[in-house]
């Protein structure tokens, strides 16, 4: 174990306080830092201490205590030390014995909290089967005006009994009067009822729109399910919710996060109107976390230039993280399909029910290939980071390709382009990723592991057995010296990154429908390296590194305390963890209510 109980620092601003401390390392000058921790200079504004504090630092080395000054910290060591930095001013934080780590970060998510607020939870378990969701569509139905939309989420046709897709026929008898569309948790595809089908004009006759699918019977006559692009026929007809609507999805989102000891996150896709609403949160001072965004690049080469263009001069946070609060970071590409409508681009037929053939399926791509080069290329010779959605293995390849060929044409080091989800990487795409890595920082995967958890009994039987043995092949990773980014593709999977550090670990889908270890155990990894997946990897990949990620002198205070070590308990415990405080830039923005840690005096 690698337990660390001395005392060290680094980057230290206060020159008076690094010279005291450094002094303090040898024990005969003790007594000078207990006279002078009094000096309010070094007076720090809160301490945690008590605790057992994962730094994640380069050794991930163990502190029992922090003290903060102006939001950073200021010393890691013991508690003993510590305590000499107080003064009647200071917060003290007792953490009981409880263990911190930094504040969790998800390198891809969309930061919205409007399905927890606004749509009919379909999740399982409170939908086991499909009449379950029939009574709960129901009794939505019966509070709502004939010709309101209903709209729902969460439900999964691999979690189900029925173990396959909720159709319009399905939903119908409990929507007679009412429009209504039913988003599955994985996102990608969704169910229409009739009556929504008909305002959206989709019959037998409807082509598919380039991008999208409209799933039909052997007859033609469509299901209700409607893929990728096909979605928006229908999903532009439900009206939008209000400004103060979104407003509160967000702030929503933000409690949520907090009260699950995330600090940070990097927000897949956004447009100006969500770029405001971050700012407008940020001047009321509600934008309790840091958030990194992504701005959609959309699907042609004009409307790329047009965004480039928009954005380009101030997003380039290898020049300026600004505040650290709001980073406008990139540009996010959507190169191809998903995994759980089996859209997504991949070199053999796609398989359903693990083991038969989607024959003649092999995906698509949601911007033609061609097309898609140059795109990022754009972006790259502007210099600005772009973060690629690719999930199957021909996806993978191009954008690997894609990014080998830009980079070589004009080698600019340290852009970080990232691989958005990159589920079944082929060999050469990870040699491709080894050497990227090395060369010019770039070819990062910003992978979900909780996809082989929240959604792997789908996901499984779309992969099949071949290709679920080397999805996200983290052990690989880590013997190849590749680094990547933990996330969950929220509102995809549960946004809580304990469950990716779980799934990181076990590989374990939730129902085990296709046996319990469908993706093998052989490419799950330690906890250490999963915890760093979703800390100092991530910070990396929202060009934080320097600043969050780690408890290290310099960095902000972004700090989680939880009820378990999750260290020293089984594993499966860890999907259990309670947070019990969090912190961002040392300033408490969360405490569970009835926790054992003692703050005095309360801010
Ligand atoms: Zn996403």
């Amino acid at each position: 174990m690698n337990i660390w109980r001395g005392e060290y620092m680094k980057g230290q601003k206060q020159k008076k306080a690094h010279l005291i401390l450094s002094l303090a390392l040898s024990i005969p000058v003790l007594t000078l830092l207990s006279c002078q921790s009094i000096d309010r200079s070094i007076e720090a504004d809160s301490v945690l201490v008590n605790g057992k504090i994962i730094t994640v630092d380069a050794k991930d080395r163990i502190a029992q205590a922090v003290a903060i000054k102006a939001g950073k910290i200021i010393s890691v060591g013991t508690t003993k030390n510590i305590k000499r930095m107080t003064g009647p001013e200071t917060q003290v934080i007792d953490l009981k014995g409880l263990t911190a780590t930094p504040g969790l970060i998800d390198s891809h998510l969309h930061f919205d909290g409007s399905t927890l607020l606004y749509a009919l939870d379909l999740n399982y378990p409170r939908v086991k089967r499909i009449p379950d969701m029939v009574e709960l569509v129901k009794g939505k139905v019966a509070a709502l005006k004939p010709g309101e939309w209903v709209v729902g989420a969460g439900w999964d046709e691999g979690k189900i009994e029925e173990h396959r897709y909720v159709y319009a026929q399905d939903i119908d008898p409990a929507t007679p009067d009412n429009p209504g569309w039913f988003a599955p948790g994985m996102g990608h595809y969704g169910l229409a009822n009739s009556s929504a089908l008909k305002l959206a004009k989709i019959t037998k006759e409807t082509p598919d729109p380039p991008g999208g699918k409209i799933d039909r019977f052997p007859d033609g006559t469509p299901t209700g399910i409607l893929k990728e692009t096909a979605m928006g026929l229908v999903t532009r007809l439900i009206p939008p919710l209000t400004k103060e609507q979104t407003k509160n999805a967000l702030i929503r989102m933000i409690e949520e996060f907090n009260k699950n000891g995330m600090t940070a996150g990097k927000d897949g896709g956004i447009d100006l109107a969500k770029w405001n609403l971050y700012q407008d949160l940020q001047a009321e001072d509600k934008l309790h976390v840091r958030m990194f965004v992504l701005w959609f690049g959309g699907r042609t080469l004009d409307g790329l230039q047009k965004v480039a263009d928009r954005v380009g001069p101030f997003s380039k946070p290898y020049l300026s993280t600004g505040d650290d609060r709001l980073i406008s970071g990139g540009i996010k590409l959507w190169f191809d399909g998903s995994g759980g409508g089996r859209t997504a681009w991949v070199y053999k037929e796609w398989n359903i029910n693990f083991k038969d053939v989607d024959t003649g399926n092999y995906g698509f791509t949601a911007i033609e290939p061609e097309a898609f080069r140059k795109m990022v290329k754009i972006c790259h010779d502007l210099g600005l980071h772009v973060a690629v959605h690719a999930i199957g293995d021909r996806a993978i390849d191009w954008t690997l390709d894609t990014f080998d060929l830009v980079l070589k044409e004009n080698p600019i080091h340290g852009l970080r382009h990232s691989i958005i989800h990159c589920n079944i990487p082929t060999d050469r795409a990870i040699e491709l990723m080894v050497e990227m890595q090395r060369k010019y920082d770039a070819g990062i995967p910003e992978l979900q592991a909780p996809f082989m958890w929240d959604i792997g009994d789908t996901y499984a039987g779309n992969f099949g057995p071949e290709r679920c043995l080397r999805f996200m092949p983290l052990k690989t990773y880590l013997e190849k010296k590749i680094i990547w980014g933990g996330g969950s593709d929220w509102d995809v999977t549960p946004f809580e990154a304990k469950y990716g550090i779980w799934a990181s670990m076990t590989r374990r889908p939730m129902m085990g429908t296709y046996g319990e270890y469908p993706y093998g155990t052989e490419q799950g990894v330690d906890v250490r390296s999963a915890l760093r997946s979703y800390t100092i990897w991530n910070a990396r990949q929202l060009f934080l590194e320097d600043k969050v990620g780690s408890i290290e002198v310099g960095k902000y205070a972004d700090i989680a305390v939880w009820d378990k070590d999750l260290y020293s308990i089984p594993t499966d415990e860890i999907k259990e963890m309670e947070c019990q405080l969090t912190l961002v830039e040392g300033k408490i923005v969360y405490t569970k209510p009835n926790t054992r840690i003692v703050v005095s005096p309360k801010s």
